[in-house]
């Protein structure tokens, strides 16, 4: 099964698609995450999406389905994505991938999240740089201020969630991304969620509404 996760930035799509491909056993892919470890590890990739990361830019949809090949043409499971994908091109390149793959989109959940509420979670992302522990001032604070529960390093704000730079993703979101809903509501198993519930809630009515 291959299944792909919509949903704003601030929707908590990566903690779903964590959830929910333990559960069934699906390769995760989030190209924010790989970004965020290439990054941290300086490679080569890690500074050529960089300079995109840190000015709020999407990176290059070439750059990912060139990521989305090299990291997973041998693998045999099916895949969960997460942040991707992101616009129509992508959604043809992906199915076009799949396609010579013998596989296709099989189905597509939908975090839906308020603009207003997604902006609130956005500017309240926090992040260890020590570890990589992610936290949320709104959703999941540490248990000291500004300190990590997992390496007692200092958390810090990462660059692409300062008040302008959510603003701006939201607005690409809406405009990349929304075509993409329409298109899979009409064209996929389509299951939309309301992502203001508690977290178990709706990892529980994911797996509930897959027709397993
Ligand atoms: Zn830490």
């Amino acid at each position: 099964m291959n299944l792909v996760l919509l949903g704003s930035p601030g929707s908590g799509k990566g903690t779903q698609a964590r959830a929910i491909s333990t559960k069934l056993n699906l390769v995760h892919f989030s190209p924010g995450d790989t970004f965020w470890a290439e990054m941290g590890k300086k490679t080569p990739l890690g500074q050529e999406v960089g300079d995109y990361v840190s000015q709020g830019r999407l990176v290059p949809d070439s750059l990912i389905i060139r990521i989305l090949k090299e990291k997973f043409s041998a693998e045999k499971r099916g895949l969960l994505l997460d942040g991707f994908p992101r616009t129509m091109e992508q959604v043809e390149e992906l199915d076009k991938w799949l396609a010579s793959r013998s596989a296709a989109v099989d189905a597509v959940v939908y975090l839906n999240l308020p603009e207003a509420e997604a902006i609130k979670r956005l500017e309240g992302r926090r992040v260890c740089p020590g570890c990589g522990m992610v936290y949320n001032l709104v959703t999941s604070k540490p248990l000291l201020e500004n300190v990590c529960d997992k390496c007692s390093g200092p958390i810090s704000a990462r660059a692409d969630d300062s008040a302008n730079i959510v603003k701006q993703r939201i607005m690409v979101y809406r405009d990349q991304t929304e075509p993409l809903i329409s298109h899979y509501r009409s064209d996929t198993e389509f299951i939309e969620i309301k992502a203001t519930q508690p977290l178990q809630a709706i990892t529980a009515q994911i797996l509930a509404r897959l027709k397993l």
